[in-house]
């Protein structure tokens, strides 16, 4: 059943936009995810950032609150 899977972009997708207004880095996402050591999560995020609607850029994490190379949806 292809069409009931749920990719990782998909989930981090979902994530980013229930942050919304506010960035996630790749590393809250990564321990939501719990894909840790897989490195998956940067990949996806990567992928996410250079698509269209999303944009990541050095900031505030709204999770773990460091400053880091955070993603978020543009408005
Ligand atoms: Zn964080």
């Amino acid at each position: 059943m292809p069409s009931h899977r749920i990719t990782v972009r998909d989930m981090i997708a979902a994530i980013i936009a229930a942050m919304e207004p506010n960035a996630i880095c790749d590393r809250c996402l990564t321990e939501m995810l719990d894909l840790k050591g897989r490195g998956h999560a940067n990949t996806r995020t990567g992928e996410l950032a250079r698509s269209n609607g999303y944009h990541r850029v050095s900031g505030k994490c709204h999770r773990c609150r460091e400053q880091r190379l955070v993603i978020s949806k543009l408005p």
